[in-house]
């Protein structure tokens, strides 16, 4: 079914609030429940762990499997539209779903991203519009397959073709040997073989796609994984080639033009050297908000999950804005209570070695939930010109407020003050670079500064009025 405009508070034609579901209660879940409900609709998740965080927080949650029909038809029956939070559900699902109620992104491009295979197909059949190749790779179903892998691709990473995330289903492998035995460790599950390529870096981009064709980029992130873990996204002015993002963001415009795709996809590249300099390939897509998207809800007007909400109710899009440069450090574990621990998590992802308070951003897991430690993002937001191009290393607190007038009688550069002699406000800009302050804002200024006397005219005496 076609999206239509679903505005928040109104009332379905049988007299329910209106209310947007999504399959998956997990952590990505959640933060698409909290932006539904923040602009006022109503939410049903469907996942079948009663204490999955979406549905801990969600007007309605459904707890059957995914696959479950008389789930998805309490779930047709209470929502005007559904969208998905992880790309492992199965298509059927949202193939019957998407015969009754409008679904985005639909089971056809969810189909492509969860499957390698059909993912890297679509890459190379995308390639003469979007310009960008993935990694040279095999695809290997069969022993025949196994044996006919060319050498050329070694050495490389064996990758399953469902169910991967965070490096897990992923193997290294050098020698012919290592990759029979590599996927016979894997139980022979259909695998593509990637040919293991000399990264300078990597960048993701966020796009969001209306039903009607209207699509908006968020600014290009450039990650850092850890073993094969998103460490650390970096957004600000300079992080990344300004020539090379804008190609980032053109070949995600396209990959998501030639899929039709309706909602937020995300497309991570791999940046690597060539003799021509640095050239970008496309690594995977997910068709839901990313990790590396987390900062938006810190640092730009509108979050990607609100972007979610917005192209599921066919509300307008605006173009993103990022109002502050973004640091974010993905932390692991549980941090809450240990003292200094986000401090040496961060240090330890190689985040800032100063840092300003930031936001640390819960990305819950559900109790018992086999995968993997809770997550935590941390969005450092930075205020200003001084924090932007400087990297993670040099990041720290900026000043309260930035001195940003020259001296009015020498016009000395802006002086940085000592943390005991920062004011607040307009006055501490008029503090002088040479020193002299008035103290207070009618004060004349002094006739003879003791560093600027040659650059001073004597001043005119002044009439006495009586
Ligand atoms: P996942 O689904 O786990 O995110 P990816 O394919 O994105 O799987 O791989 C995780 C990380 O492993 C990448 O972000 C990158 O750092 C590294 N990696 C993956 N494929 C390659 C490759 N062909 N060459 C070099 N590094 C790779
Ligand atoms: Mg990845």
């Amino acid at each position: 079914m076609s999206l239509k405009t679903i505005l928040p508070g109104s009332t379905s034609p049988t007299g329910q609030q209106i209310t947007l579901g999504v399959m998956g209660g997990g952590q990505l879940g959640r933060m698409f429940v909290q932006a539904a409900q923040a602009m006022g609709y109503f939410t049903a998740v469907l996942d079948p762990d009663p204490a999955s965080p979406a549905g801990l927080i969600s007007h309605f949650h459904i707890q059957t499997p995914f696959d479950d029909e008389q789930g998805l038809a309490q779930l047709m029956q209470r929502c005007e539209a559904i969208t998905t939070e992880f790309e492992n559900v199965p298509a059927p699902a949202l193939v019957t779903l998407g015969a009754h109620r409008p679904v985005a992104p639909s089971a056809a491009c969810v189909a492509i991203a969860q499957d390698r295979i059909k993912e890297k197909a679509h890459f190379v059949q995308c390639a003469p519009v979007s310009s960008v190749f993935p990694a040279p790779y095999a695809t290997i179903t069969t022993d025949a397959l196994l044996a006919a892998v060319p050498a050329d691709l070694l050495p490389g990473i064996l990758k399953t073709a469902r169910l991967g995330y965070d490096g897990k289903g992923q193997v290294r492998v050098s020698t012919r040997e290592e990759l029979a035995a590599a996927w016979a460790g894997l139980n022979k599950v259909p695998c593509v073989l990637e040919k293991l390529m000399p990264l300078r870096g990597e960048c993701s981009v966020i796009v969001s796609r209306g039903a009607d064709g209207q699509t908006v980029s968020f600014p290009v992130q450039k990650n850092t994984h850890h073993d094969g873990i998103l460490a650390i996204t970096e957004v600000f002015e300079g992080a990344l080639d300004p020539a090379l993002a804008a190609r980032a963001q053109a070949s995600t415009v396209a990959l998501a033009n030639h899929l039709n795709y309706v909602g937020v996809l995300c497309v991570e590249y791999f940046l690597v050297d060539t003799a021509d300099g640095v050239d970008l390939i496309v690594n995977e897509m997910a068709p839901r908000p990313h990790n590396s998207g987390h900062y938006t809800q810190n640092a730009c007007d509108i979050s990607q999950f609100e972007a979610q909400v917005r192209t599921l109710a066919g509300l307008p899009l605006p173009t993103p804005r990022q109002h502050s440069p973004a640091i974010m450090v993905n932390l692991l574990g549980d941090l809450w209570f240990a003292p200094n621990a986000v401090r040496e998590k961060v240090s330890e992802r190689g985040g800032p070695a100063r840092h300003p308070p930031a936001p640390l951003r819960q990305a819950e897991r559900a109790p018992g939930s086999q995968d993997g430690p809770p997550q935590h993002h941390r969005p450092h937001r930075g205020r200003g010109a001084r924090d932007r191009g400087q990297g993670v290393d040099a990041a720290r607190p900026a000043p309260a407020r930035r001195l940003i007038h020259p001296c009015r009688c020498c016009s000395t550069p802006p002086m940085r003050l000592p943390w005991n002699k920062r004011r607040s406000g307009w006055r501490q800009a008029r503090w002088w670079g040479c020193r002299q302050k008035p103290s207070t804002a009618s004060r004349p200024m002094p006739t003879t500064p003791p560093r600027c006397t040659a650059s001073l005219k004597p001043r005119a005496a002044r009439p006495t009025t009586r």
